[in-house]
């Protein structure tokens, strides 16, 4: 059985909307439609970009508690539907029916997150008198919205990293013009629906849905937009940075995260979690374990660990509880990713396991002997492939996670607290796990990346101080 979402409008300014110019949406498992959304025009943005000015003046006369009251009913809404979103994201998404589920209810969280730090969007007290001179004045700061918050948002987590940028948006007062992947869409219109339904006052919240390369410079260029929040690819994150002009921007970006396992660790932990943070989503998350360094005493019995608990996972159908694993988000992904371990392969590297694909579906590969040179071991694969690195020891381990230009996040495992601390600061990333791999998050901890993987940080808190500003208020006082 399938959900379909028929008839999917776009959401203008607070209505629903439709055009004659379609974009079809398509199942990647099968190649079958599911629905088609508008292609919207620039006349579509700029309508949305119009409306949002006003939109942007009633998100911030919101009290506290009525932004509260909408993400908390937008939460509930969610919750409600919980099994109707969950099979939204499995639909046209890669991901299995539990894997979606599990992604419904943290984007529940996140606005139930989101709606706890609206309370929380305070300011401080400044002593001006610390300056001679300055002892009639007394003051504070309060943050306030920056407006208009363009959202532009990637296809592997099509609900809750749209979840993570409306939540906070509502939250700190701004209007939001959401700018989902065209391969995912119909999670965010159903996000936006959640806030239709929770009371949200019309012209603060688009979904516009139309090609990036077709709309997108229209959106960051537009100098009534002041912040643009970007989840995506390195490639086009730097396309709409060198575009943006001056406003503020939040850049989301990928990874090829390392993993590091040394001699003294708990080697079943080490398979299991290095295991899922590879193949999760069909490798194509941000966190997903891409490079694996392990110290050569224990290098064999990890790979042979390693190697039963991949070749045991079910890849197939989304929808069946039996599945670990679904396709990539289309072929033409797919063959990419299997051109990159071809290019492997050709310069030495050695397929321990998979390496052929069907269709979207690639198998989970396994390599080792990858030379240094492969695009795969400097790029971000965005599929299920992880290599596994003989090393020397933790120093070895770190310089060649650190050599390359991304730096999300890192794992490592070992009962060594000096080794653990060690790699906590000499790794160039945005978070280490230690004893996990670099795939764990949670929605409520700072998240982002250094050098190619991205500016600023996400997780609620974090992304509504990102979507807010420090106002000063100084008071002179006369006798
Ligand atoms: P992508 O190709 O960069 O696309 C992301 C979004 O940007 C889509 O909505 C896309 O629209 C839009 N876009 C493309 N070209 C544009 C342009 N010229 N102007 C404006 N918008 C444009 O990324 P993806 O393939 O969807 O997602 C995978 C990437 O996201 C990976 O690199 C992954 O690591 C990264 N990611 C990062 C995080 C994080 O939190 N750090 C989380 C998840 C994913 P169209 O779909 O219409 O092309």
């Amino acid at each position: 059985m399938t959900t379909r979402v028929a008839g999917s409008k776009m959401l203008l300014a607070g209505d629903w909307v439709d055009r004659d110019n379609k974009i079809e949406v398509r199942n990647p498992e099968n190649n079958e439609w599911i629905d088609s959304v508008p292609a919207a025009s620039g006349s579509d943005v700029q309508r949305a970009i119009s409306l949002a000015k006003e939109g942007a003046e009633i998100a911030a006369e919101m009290s506290v508690s009525e932004r509260m009251k909408v993400l908390k009913n937008a939460a509930d809404y969610i919750e409600k539907h919980l099994e109707e979103y969950a099979r939204t994201i499995a639909l046209e998404s890669s991901k299995t029916i539990k894997e979606a589920r599990k992604e419904a209810g943290r984007a529940a969280d996140v606005l139930r997150l989101s709606a706890e730090e609206a309370r929380r969007l305070t300011g401080e007290s400044i002593n001006f008198d610390q300056v001679a001179g300055n002892e009639d004045r007394m003051g504070y700061y309060f943050r306030f919205p920056v407006g208009i918050i363009a959202a532009i948002t990637p296809f592997n987590d099509p609900l809750n990293l749209v979840a993570h940028k409306l939540g906070p948006a509502v939250a700190a007062g701004n209007a939001i013009i959401i700018k989902p992947a065209t391969e995912t869409p119909l999670s965010a219109l159903k996000l936006a629906e959640a806030f239709v339904e929770a009371g949200l006052p019309k012209k603060i919240l688009t979904v516009i849905t139309g090609r990036g390369r077709d709309i997108g410079d229209l959106l960051i260029k537009s100098k009534d937009i002041q912040m643009i929040s970007f989840t995506g690819g390195l490639e086009t994150g730097e396309k709409i940075s060198n575009n943006a002009g001056l406003k503020k921007l939040s850049m989301e970006l990928g990874s090829n995260s390392p993993s590091i396992v040394l001699e003294d660790a708990d080697l079943s932990l080490a398979v299991d979690a290095t295991v899922s943070g590879a193949f999760g989503v069909a490798g194509q998350n941000c966190l997903g374990v891409q490079r694996l360094f392990i110290e050569e005493s224990v290098y064999e019995e990890f790979k042979s660990k390693f190697l039963a608990k991949v070749q045991s996972l079910k890849m197939g159908n989304k929808f069946s509880e039996e599945t670990d694993m679904g396709p990539l988000i289309n072929e033409k992904e797919a063959k990419r990713v299997e051109s990159w371990v071809v290019e492997a392969v050709d310069l030495g590297a050695k397929i321990l396991s998979g390496g052929y694909r069907d269709g979207a579906f690639y198998a989970p590969t396994v390599l080792e002997n990858t030379p240094e040179n492969a695009t795969i071991v400097n790029e971000e694969v965005f599929g299920p492939v992880v290599m596994l690195f003989p090393v020397s020891g933790l120093n070895e381990a770190i310089s060649r996670s650190n050599n390359v230009n991304f730096g999300l996040q890192a794992g490592i495992f070992t009962e060594n607290i000096h080794a653990a601390l060690k790699a906590a600061k000499r790794l160039h990333v945005g978070g280490v796990m230690i004893n996990d791999s670099s795939d764990f998050r949670i929605d409520a901890m700072p998240f982002g990346g250094v050098k190619g993987s991205g500016l600023g940080r996400e997780g609620v808190k974090y992304a509504i101080k990102e979507m807010s500003e420090e106002r000063i208020v100084c008071f002179k006082i006369s006798e």
